[in-house]
């Protein structure tokens, strides 16, 4: 994976991650929050409607005899004032009492009015703090008599029977909230969860316990027990908030993608930038040098970039120079190495190897090849009349006649001494005399007198043709051995055999 899909992948990540995080939380905390205000609200209507149908009819028996409690809720928010109705929430709130299921007692339930039943109302008609009028209780032996249909056909939106303690069902048959009521000494009157009707409550159940107080006396307790489904409305807002989630998921998507492409497209275009600097590095092009943008990582790295490649080209053109000089100095070291230092010519070290290969390549190939080697005349007497120097004058000047005088392809060298040789190439040793011989004219004719008034200078010649002789040491041979013919025979001039 490139580091663009890395960095995007990252950045997407991490903006999925804020969102679910924040909206999640955001979501969990609006949801936990609803359902305990409409808890709260339900519980609070709930402990009202309680405290009204006590107080009407004195106590619980006497009240579930007369009249369903969603029946007296019903008939009371009938009587509500306009305007001063219970809220849509409180309307859905009540709930209905089944006399079915709770006006008889259980085994361990009294019948007759229970201790904590407020005492019958004989008097008119009084109201009860919140407004509703108070009706008059049913007369005594009332509870005997067989209770009259009090309940007609439901609602659309009740279920047949809902349980008598059950926040109204919605539309799905699901209450919304189930309240536990028990009378004053705690025994229960409508059963929740572990509490079932006609138990006295355990203890550590009675925290949380709301009394229900008629004309100052506690006549029950009441607890909301459970939390169930949202309403509708709530559900829309819950609908609103998971939309709200998910166009943040597709915002932090796009703009974590945005933000990716624009970042990774800046960050690879930098370092394609390295990237062909390198290269371009890798194939000699040692100086280099690639944009610094910005202050970040990736600036400094171009930035120690640019200075290395700026090191590294100086230092390869440093080191070539030297390589240069080494080169040029190891050139003048071997010239050196095979010239000699007063005349310039080849040595005697490097005439012998030259030769050699000469008389090898004209044996293989059947070619010609002639050595003359050749001795300045009375050259002891040359130094001995004029002085050194004029002897050293005479040596370079012979050899400047002998090397101006031969062909490019012709080996000229100083022997030793005054004593210098010729290596001819393709020459056979008539041409070689002839050769010779003008070199020994062009000596002796030169103007030396304008090197010294009086000097005359002269050279006898020996010139050897044999390549069957076997080498070219032994042609030297026999050239040095003419020379020495030459010599006695009067100097100045050219012997072959
Ligand atoms: P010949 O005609 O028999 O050759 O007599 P020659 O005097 O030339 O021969 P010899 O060998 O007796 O003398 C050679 C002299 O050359 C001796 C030496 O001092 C001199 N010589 C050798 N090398 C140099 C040099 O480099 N410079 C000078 N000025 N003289 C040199
Ligand atoms: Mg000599
Ligand atoms: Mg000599």
């Amino acid at each position: 994976m490139s580091l663009r899909s890395k960095l995007m992948l990252a950045l997407l990540l991490t903006g999925l991650a804020s969102v679910a995080l924040v909206g999640g939380l955001t979501y969990i905390s609006v949801n936990a929050k609803v359902d305990s205000i409409r808890q709260q609200q339900a519980a609070q209507h709930f402990h009202s409607f309680m405290t009204a149908y006590l107080a009407e009819y004195g106590d619980w028996q006497t009240a579930i005899a007369s009249e369903s409690f969603d029946q007296f809720v019903q008939r009371r928010q009938a009587r509500a004032p306009q305007g001063e109705r219970p809220s849509d929430l409180l309307e859905r709130m009540p709930p209905e009492v089944d006399r079915q299921s709770h006006h008889e007692p259980g085994d361990g339930e009294r019948r007759g009015p229970p201790p904590h039943a407020a005492p019958p109302h004989n008097g008119p008609q009084r109201m009860l703090p919140d407004g509703y009028p108070r009706h008059r209780p049913p007369p005594p032996g009332a509870e005997q008599e067989p209770p009259p249909p009090m309940r007609e056909a439901p609602p659309p939106w009740q279920p047949e029977h809902p349980p008598p303690h059950e926040a109204r069902p919605r539309g799905d048959g699901q209450p919304l909230f189930r309240f536990l009521l028990t009378d004053a000494e705690y025994r229960v009157l409508l059963g929740a969860g572990l509490a079932s009707n006609g138990s006295i409550l355990p203890v550590e159940m009675r925290k949380g316990l709301r009394p229900l107080l008629v004309e100052g006396r506690t006549v029950a307790y009441v607890s909301p027990q459970s939390v169930l489904t949202p309403t509708p409305q709530e559900r829309e807002y819950l609908a609103a908030i998971r939309s709200s989630l998910l166009a943040g998921v597709a915002a932090a998507t796009a703009l974590a993608l945005g933000l990716g492409l624009l970042l990774s497209r800046s960050l690879s275009s930098r370092l394609s930038y390295l990237t062909d600097a390198v290269r371009a590095m890798h194939k000699g092009s040692l100086l280099q040098q690639v944009p610094v943008r910005g202050k970040d990582e990736v600036a400094e790295l171009a930035t120690a970039f640019n200075a290395m490649s700026e090191d590294l080209a100086r230092s390869h053109a440093e080191l070539n120079a030297s390589h240069q000089t080494i080169l040029q100095q190891a050139a003048q070291l071997r010239e050196l190495s095979i010239r000699d230092g007063l005349t310039g010519l080849y040595n005697r070290r490097h005439f012998d190897e030259q030769a050699a290969t000469l008389f090898n390549q004209a044996a293989r190939h059947q070619r010609p090849l002639s050595l003359m080697i050749g001795d300045i005349d009375h050259f002891k007497r040359i130094n001995d009349q004029f002085s050194h120097a004029i002897g050293d004058a005479v040596l370079r000047q012979v050899s400047a006649l002998l090397r101006d005088h031969v062909r490019q392809s012709d080996l000229v060298a100083r022997y030793g001494g005054e004593e210098f040789v010729l290596a001819l190439p393709e020459t056979a040793g008539p041409q070689a005399v002839a050769l010779c011989e003008k070199l020994r004219r062009r000596i002796e004719d030169y103007p030396w007198q304008d090197i010294h008034p009086g000097l005359k200078v002269t050279m006898s010649m020996g010139v050897s043709a044999d390549a069957d002789s076997g080498s070219a040491e032994a042609m030297l041979r026999q050239a040095d051995a003419l020379l020495y013919q030459a010599k006695g025979a009067g100097r100045n001039q050219v012997c072959f055999a």
